[in-house]
């Protein structure tokens, strides 16, 4: 009776494991473009607080904020008033924190789809290089280890809670500040005294608008609520490192990007390059940092790396493209006249066009198929268009823009292929023989094509429709969701959204021709497909549903809830070799996937390999106690073995844990062999 059929496997729960170990080597001194000099041992602390306007901070002239720790820190440092992000998304404006460059070098355009490649040099592995201790605490698993950026930390924790009720309506799972910042305390509380470099990322601000009390019922607006919330709890992380390094640590805060609420007809983040999202709070403290300092000069995100590595009396690596800011402490010049940004958001996502723009303390110009130019001094909430009034500024921004696009690559339209997976990781991969049909998937970012602002409308559709707290009734929704697509039918996320509405009220066949009309409107896309492929499997057509994640994994390599899937519809159809070359994929990825080892596990026992087998449900249960079919599966080792002990252990774990409904004709065979056992 050893357990491999059934849907537990193929939807059991996403896991990320805790990877002490995650240090992927360190780069040669050419690869890092020159020696930093050596540092001075102070500790750093960086904490980036997602989705977090500037202007909803008291420091920031809000006055219903209350953020006393943050204006705290701003009065005993420097702030940056005229703070800009180069793009609205998580991962690519962190990498622009990380390494000093601008998205369209360092190469991470888009929310997935991109991994910083290990070929980066990162602030983490510069200073780990110099002898720091290093460690990163993250707050959702859009920044997980798989998208690069454990890059010099020697402790990565980005342990996400499983996808249970309470994450079912997020689109990332995500954990809280609280969690987030114990954890950071934790590791503080074990050093040994060295300097350290300690990021924290915290995730509140972003959707779901959810603080915990008191903060839910204190604010007319939950989003001020999640912020006050954060505020809150970096205090306590503040208090601990002033309490382990008193006045030696050089403390960063810093938004990755701002959060749209309705300006400009978007709600979230990422579609628009407004100051609505690319404003941030920026914010310095600590040795060699004055104290009570406001810089309205123009800061960047790629100004970050260059200016701690110059508070550290260092230098940054020759490449990077931001500057020091410390100059502008005392009021000297600082080379930031230009900020550029870009978000291939509404290409990659909506199928629109990309936008791109180049920002000074008083202009932006946005690169559209209709161009803009704001007055952001006249004008902070870009309201007026004024690119027909002020044809030379617009003339002069764009050859600046197109100066910054053409860093690397050419001048008018650029050629962006997804990158899944680390380059390095890709060639070990390649030696299991299992990426022959891999195809990266290139966009041609030409400019051109239809503009978002055209497109608020559908914006809005998806807003009302698909919210976790929408109260339109789901038949509904659906018809909305239709009636977008009808304007708008090569919109990828339509697809998804009608699709899910679709599946939720279990109508599977419609969501199925939906998903297969997307592609033949030419979306290509791994999610499409995987879901195609889903759907195959609920009607018990293995054949289908396995060329279906073969191409939804062709097309992202990354995505090990498909490689899982089909590894599972391979080994229920008897082509063992296939599936194991696919659960040795998932877990060459880096991904600690618990449903791959008790894969590999059953595959060791048809081979009757019992110690590999062993192993290999010793570590799925290790990942994951709750994943029952291992559970179950190692006991029935250990009872093979004689280890009865053990076995009971495990068989109680699974009669505790198992679905009562999904395991209703194993539950009483296992009490049986219980009984056996006592
Ligand atoms: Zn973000």
């Amino acid at each position: 009776m050893i357990l491999r059929r059934g849907s537990g496997l193929r939807h059991c729960p996403f896991i990320l494991a805790l990877l002490l170990l995650g240090s992927c080597g360190t780069k040669s001194e050419d690869a890092a473009g020159g020696h930093p000099g050596k540092l001075r041992p102070v500790n750093l602390l960086v904490v980036t607080i997602d989705t977090m306007r500037a202007d909803r901070l008291g420091c920031y002239g809000y006055a219903k904020a209350e953020t006393p720790v943050l204006d705290a820190l701003a009065r005993g440092g420097t702030l940056f008033e005229n703070a800009a992000a180069e793009t609205p998304l998580t991962p690519p404006s962190h990498a622009s924190m990380f390494t000093g460059m601008n998205p369209n070098v360092h190469g991470v355009r888009n929310v997935g789809g991109f991994v910083l490649q290990s070929s980066s040099v990162t602030l983490a592995e510069i200073v780990q290089e110099q002898g720091w201790d290093t460690a990163a605490f993250i707050g959702a698993s859009v920044l997980k280890k798989l998208f690069g950026f454990s890059q010099g930390f020697a402790l990565y924790d980005d342990q996400m809670p499983k996808p249970g009720l309470s994450q079912m309506t997020r689109e990332y799972p995500e954990r809280p500040a609280e969690e987030v910042v114990n954890r950071a305390i934790g590791w503080l509380n074990s050093q040994s005294g060295k300097p350290f470099f300690l990021w924290v990322h915290v995730f509140d601000p972003h959707l779901p608008y959810e603080p915990p009390a008191p903060f839910d019922k204190k604010f007319e607006d939950p989003y001020d609520g999640e912020i006050a919330y954060v505020d809150r709890e970096l205090g306590r992380l503040f208090a601990e490192v002033e309490k382990k390094a008193p006045g030696n640590t050089v403390i960063a805060v810093l938004s990755d990007h701002g959060e749209s609420l309705g300006e400009h007809g978007e709600y979230t983040h990422g579609v628009f390059l407004y100051d609505a999202t690319l404003r941030i709070a920026f914010m310095l403290a600590g040795p060699g940092v004055p104290a009570g300092v406001r810089v309205k000069q123009q800061a960047r995100t790629i100004d970050l790396l260059p200016t701690l590595m110059d508070l550290m009396g260092g230098t940054a690596p020759a490449d990077v493209q931001g500057t020091s800011l410390t100059p502008a402490f005392s009021g000297k010049e600082v080379p930031t006249t230009y900020a550029y940004a870009e978000t291939l958001f509404p290409k990659m996502n909506m199928g629109w066009s990309e936008l791109r723009a180049v920002r000074t303390t008083k202009w932006k110009y946005i690169q559209a198929p209709k161009p803009e130019l704001y007055d952001l001094e006249q004008d902070p909430h870009e309201r007026n268009n004024v690119i027909a009034t002020n044809a030379a500024e617009a003339q002069e921004l764009k050859q600046q823009l197109q100066s910054l696009i053409a860093v690397h690559g050419s001048g008018t339209s650029e050629k962006v292929q997804t990158s899944l997976l680390d380059q390095k990781t890709m060639s070990q991969l390649k030696t299991l023989g299992y990426l022959s049909g891999f195809s990266s998937r290139e966009y041609e970012l030409t400019g051109q094509g239809i503009d978002p602002k055209d497109r608020v409308g559908i914006l809005n559709t998806v807003q009302v429709a698909v919210s976790a707290d929408s109260k339109i009734p789901r038949p509904k929704r659906a018809q909305l969701l239709r009636e977008a697509l009808q304007q708008d039918p090569t919109n990828p996320s339509l697809y998804y959204h009608l699709g899910g509405e679709l599946e939720k009220m279990g109508q599977f066949r419609e969501a199925m021709a939906l998903y297969k009309t997307g592609l033949e409107k030419g979306i290509r896309s791994g999610r499409l497909h995987s879901r195609i492929a889903d759907l195959y499997l609920r009607e018990g057509n293995k054949t289908e549903a396995i060329a279906s994640y073969e191409k939804a994994a062709q097309l992202n390599p990354a995505d090990v809830e498909s490689q899982s899937n089909l590894a599972t519809a391979y080994l229920e159809s008897g082509r063992v070799p296939d599936a194991e070359r696919a659960f040795k994929w998932i877990l060459a990825t880096g991904e600690e996937y618990p449903a791959a080892y008790n894969g590999l596990g059953l595959i060791a026992i048809g081979k009757r390999d019992v110690p590999a087998a062993r192993e290999n449900f010793e570590k799925a249960v290790r990942l994951d106690p709750d994943l029952v079919e291992a559970q179950l599966n190692l006991g029935l080792i250990y009872k093979m073995m004689g280890a009865n002990d053990q076995a009971r252990k495990c068989f109680e774990a699974f009669i505790a844990k198992a679905p009562p409904r999904q395991y209703a004709q194993i539950i009483p065979q296992v009490k049986q062999e219980l009984e056996l056992l006592r």
